[in-house]
């Protein structure tokens, strides 16, 4: 009979995977070490041992919705709330092209203050930076994802976080899973790198629903798969769940980079925040991207989706400094590029 391992060997060249067989290794933790040096020797192959840097500016923790798992919830009143201006958040982009970023993500809650004609602002004031711009902020009508296209946009991150349409219902009140993948499918018709993910450990989430959730990412064709570990928020409705395991996290990480062999996939912060070198793990299990932050100041706390969120007391300066000595230290590099997937953009003037 056939064993996981022997499956993993075989994906690892064949980039194939069925329901069965994600299930199967999710559930046998006796070849995690195996996934996990499979998924980075297919990083190796078709990315490279170069690390994307993306400048992560979180501008806004004002947030309309009320997701259950997350610190920033409307109803969460025991958060202090902050909002950065446009002409701030340009300059923390200017600021970051000065450490080098060749990439910034501009990341809030779904804060209705950001109109289409402020985002188009600040989305072509920074491009003028000679950067790529990534956009998180939710879910928008087509004709405003186009008019963010439309002024120089290059990629969108939005989590789908769990493809179990009932799981999704209890933990995203009043949201619409369909909504949601349309949404995805508006940005890939508009040219954009769409981003995706997913949240691994929430309460009642199945092995066999993360299986279909990486069976969702090829589905759709994402450019980008961010995985996290749920972590319990104190301020939240979720606040004495069990909360998410690092090793689970990773194995759904490793498993994506093996069924989409040339995305971008970033080693997340929340993986750190339950592991101290988690990080580290995951670029040698998959990974090959890693979103400092830079945001300054009192922000950098205030911007709580879960709790012991790493970094929150650091310079932008020092996380530049500090993730590089990471990467440099695994024999890795910082890439001099702005990273696309579409390798024949990365172009530098
Ligand atoms: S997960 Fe996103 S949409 Fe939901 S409450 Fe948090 S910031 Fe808002």
């Amino acid at each position: 009979m056939i064993n996981n391992v022997q499956i993993i060997e075989t994906s690892e060249f064949t980039n194939n995977l069925t329901r069965d067989e994600l299930i199967s290794i999710l559930e046998d933790n006796s070849c995690n070490e195996v996934l996990y040096k499979a998924a980075d020797r297919v990083r190796k192959k078709y990315m490279g041992d170069e690390v994307h840097l993306r400048g992560l500016i979180e501008f806004s923790n004002i947030c309309k919705r009320n997701c259950m798992y997350c610190g920033l919830r409307s109803e969460n009143k025991n958060i202090k709330r902050y909002r950065l201006m446009p002409d701030e958040i340009i300059e923390l982009a200017r600021k970051g092209t000065e450490y080098g970023y060749k990439t910034f993500v501009l990341q809030s809650g779904e804060d209705e203050f950001y109109t289409v004609e402020k985002m188009k602002y600040i989305i072509s004031s920074i491009k003028k930076m000679n950067v790529a711009v990534t956009i998180s902020i939710g879910e928008k009508s087509f004709e405003e994802y186009k008019a963010y296209r439309e002024v120089g946009a290059d990629r969108y991150l939005i989590r789908i976080e769990t493809t179990d349409k009932n799981l999704y219902d209890t933990m995203d009140p009043k949201m619409s899973h369909e909504n949601r993948k349309n949404c995805l499918r508006d940005l890939k018709t508009l040219g954009y790198e769409v981003g995706s993910g997913s949240l691994v450990g929430l309460p009642n989430q199945t092995i066999e629903s993360m299986a279909d959730d990486i069976l969702f990412f090829k589905e759709i064709g994402a450019d980008m798969i961010g995985i996290g570990p749920f972590i319990p928020n104190g301020d939240t409705p979720l606040k004495n769940a069990k909360g998410g395991e690092f090793d689970l996290s990773l194995k759904v990480m490793a498993l994506t980079r093996i069924l989409l062999k040339d995305i971008n996939i970033p080693a997340t912060t929340a993986m750190e925040t339950l592991n101290k070198n988690g990080r580290v793990i995951a670029l040698q299990s998959g990974a090959n991207v890693v979103m400092p932050n830079i945001t300054e100041g009192e922000y950098r706390k205030l911007y709580a989706l879960y709790p012991g969120k790493i970094c929150v007391n650091d310079t932008p300066s020092h996380c530049r400094g500090c993730i590089t000595g990471k990467i440099t230290s695994i024999g890795r590099f910082v890439s001099k590029t702005k990273g696309y997937r579409d390798k024949s953009k990365n172009v530098l003037t």
